[in-house]
């Protein structure tokens, strides 16, 4: 399908992932992303259904092939189903409401789980058929300090009610020193026992929280020599289009990611943007290069502006993130917290 005005960064970059935040909020606290108290946007600032709706369609107009929902926790937003179907919509053949151009071929979601019980049926009937489930321990009483609430039962329930509906669950942990470094040879065997893919992440320093990162920064080059010694690992080409690189387990039967943002950048072959909830465009998961959409949405001309707006982010999107987190007490690389943007 040949896209009119596709989306290349000034490194010739071809964009083909979203990621789009419909909410900053989140019911749960987990303490390396966001603090106890933290400070979540006026309502009024967040965008609506129908931007919400817009932006996509333009964005798939452009040639954004994948579109990933997120958060803050995006089931708590009370019309996220509405916005899921909406786009659902617009994978495979399309409807030609925006004028046969662009096509989605994937839409998917993070979600941390707690709702997913509940809305698990519909997404599956709305077309997705891959979510990324975040679960960093299966041990309830490290799950309620983590997260700083008690919600372990509902994110397994959740899970398994994926499973059920025939969601293709993968689960995302972070690699955490001293919280569940020892734990997760066990949460990979559980995870491929159940059939799900499992990745791990490593910490990021973004956004100020209670605790110092360095404290519970765990490279994975560490995991991965752990795991090693009691299973083989192969290396895979297994490739979802992100950052994610794979090994098969021979043990398990199940495949393994590594996400290393710090031990090992993965820049070269980006092919992503993020929008927060607020229609800001970020350019770089680790840099401040900005542009703002929502103006442009709320403008008298909102089809030009938008599309001069992402011409805008192509020009600025930078080479590289140059996170670290080497040393205790250092100020977080950036300010804005994951939430903002989802991951
Ligand atoms: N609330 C949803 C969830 O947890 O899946 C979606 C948003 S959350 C920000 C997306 C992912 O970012 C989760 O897998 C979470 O573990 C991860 N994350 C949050 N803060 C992080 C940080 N500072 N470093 C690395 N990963 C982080
Ligand atoms: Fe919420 Fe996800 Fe951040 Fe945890 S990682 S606090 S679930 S946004």
């Amino acid at each position: 399908m040949s896209v009119a005005n596709p989306l290349i960064d000034q490194f010739s970059r071809r964009i083909s992932y979203l990621r789009l935040s419909v909410i900053d909020r989140c019911d749960l606290r987990c303490a390396y992303c966001m603090p106890e108290r933290m400070t979540f946007l006026p309502k009024a600032e967040v965008l609506t259904l129908e931007e919400l709706h817009e932006l996509a369609l333009g964005f798939i107009d452009r040639g954004i092939t994948r579109l990933r929902l997120t958060g803050g926790e995006p089931l708590v937003r009370r019309d996220m189903i509405e916005l899921v179907r909406a786009l659902g919509r617009k994978l495979g053949a399309g409807d030609g409401a925006t004028g046969g151009e662009g096509r989605l071929e994937e839409l998917t979601l993070t979600t941390n789980g707690t709702r997913l019980a509940e809305f698990a049926d519909d997404l599956a009937a709305a077309g997705v058929h891959r979510i990324n489930v975040s679960l960093d321990t299966r041990d309830r009483a490290a799950f309620a300090k983590l997260t700083r609430r008690d919600s372990l039962p509902q994110v397994l329930a959740g899970i398994a009610a994926a499973r059920e509906a025939g969601l293709k669950v993968k689960l995302n942990t972070v690699a955490l020193k001293g919280v569940n470094e020892a734990e997760i040879p066990d949460l990979v065997g559980w995870a491929h026992g159940q059939g799900h893919d499992i990745t791990l992440i490593e910490v990021m320093p973004l956004g100020e929280v209670e605790q110092d990162r360095f404290d519970h920064y765990l490279p994975l080059s560490q995991v991965r020599a752990a795991l090693e010694r009691r299973w083989t690992l192969t290396p895979s080409d297994h490739r979802t289009g992100g950052p994610a690189r794979y090994a098969d387990i021979a043990e398990t039967g199940g495949r393994l990611g590594f996400i290393t943002p710090l031990t090992n950048n993965f820049c070269d072959g980006c092919n992503r943007i993020r929008v927060t909830a607020t229609g800001q465009l970020y350019a770089c998961l680790g840099g401040t290069e900005q542009v703002d959409l929502r103006t442009a949405l709320r403008s008298a001309d909102p089809s030009r502006e938008l599309a001069e707006a992402l011409d805008l982010a192509m020009r600025i999107k930078p080479a590289r993130h140059s996170f670290a987190i080497d040393r205790a007490g250092a100020a977080p690389a950036l300010a804005r917290h994951m939430s903002t943007t989802g991951g």
